[in-house]
């Protein structure tokens, strides 16, 4: 039996575990990295994590989840924005540090074949997997198969463009994508922006904002922060009903700290998708949350390496 660990490596933090074949973690590790900008100090952190979940113990293969854009095969990152990385051959480097074989996605295909195999997604036939957290994350897993598109970059809705041109700005670069709406960062900065104008006063405290403090003042009859979170539902729902008029997916599953943190996100993304999504759709679409929370992705980047290895 291959001895494989996962690592999620995320845009603020790292985790990583010894993960068997049906998913049980013997042994874990995670911390917060505070933004490995250099793809270098990614590469010793993830040395590091390997050796201490390994506990002495041989490896055969490491899987990584990585929030970036990853091409399929190579493990090539195109761009991780929330790491500030451009064009790293991340998988080439890591597997000639690590001495073993490695395998790199992009981390919401880990966390969607994590739950597709371990978690809520366990015999779906097309299963949509979306996660709110720092930024907006989805993925595909179809017919038994992690869908990649042509170079490995298929299945994000997080840079879907969803208002204007002066709209907010996001982390890749570009203004108004869906994820400059309702990713936790996202939230983060709009709320900055009102607090510098005066707004947002029932939220006290330095350091960001975040969905659970927007949540709270919601509650306490804050219009801007109900504002906030709904317009971000809002667009998410509507983006994802449109998904699911092209999809036709039988599970819908969400997850990530926004998504938990905040019921007026959870309304206003079901509303949305019921308002965008065929009603003959609609209905064959059950909506999940993640049953693996997460540790869905080190679960996930585990298991397709470990499939990787076996293959002949
Ligand atoms: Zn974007």
């Amino acid at each position: 039996m291959s001895v494989v660990v996962g690592i999620d490596l995320g845009g603020t933090g790292l985790r990583a575990g010894l993960v068997a074949p049906d998913g049980k973690m013997s042994s874990t590790r995670s911390f917060e990295h505070g933004g490995l900008r250099n793809p270098v100090d990614a590469i010793e952190a993830i040395v590091r994590a390997v050796e201490a979940v390994a506990c002495g113990v041989k490896v055969d293969a490491v899987g990584i989840g990585v929030a970036a854009w990853v091409e399929k095969a190579t493990g090539f990152v195109a761009r991780a924005p929330n790491l500030g990385w451009v064009d790293v051959p991340f998988g080439e480097l890591l597997e000639r540090r690590l001495g073993v074989p490695v395998v790199v996605h992009n981390d919401l295909k880990a966390i969607a074949w994590g739950e597709y195999r371990f978690g809520a997604g366990v015999g779906a036939d097309t299963l949509l997997v979306v996660f709110l957290g720092t930024g907006v994350g989805s993925a595909i897993v179809a017919g038994s198969t992690l869908w990649t598109g042509a170079r490995g970059f298929g299945g994000e809705i997080g840079h879907v463009k969803s208002g204007p041109d002066d709209g907010p700005l996001c982390g890749c670069g570009r203004r108004g994508c869906l994820e400059a709406y309702v990713g936790g960062g996202a939230l983060a900065r709009r709320a900055a922006e009102l607090r510098a104008k005066g707004r947002l006063k029932s939220i006290t405290g330095a350091g960001d904002v975040t969905a659970l403090d927007l949540e709270r003042a919601a509650m306490h009859g804050d219009p801007d922060a109900r504002v906030l979170l709904e317009q971000g539902g809002d667009l998410l729902g509507r983006s994802l009903g449109a998904v699911i008029n092209v999809l036709n997916p039988d599970v819908l599953l969400l997850g990530g700290g926004v998504w938990f943190a905040s019921q007026y996100v959870r309304d206003a993304v079901r509303e949305g998708i019921d308002y965008a999504s065929h009603p003959f759709l609609r209905k064959s679409v059950r909506i999940v949350e993640s049953a693996l929370g997460p540790t869905a992705g080190v679960a996930g980047a585990a298991d397709l390496a470990r499939r990787k290895v076996a293959a002949p």
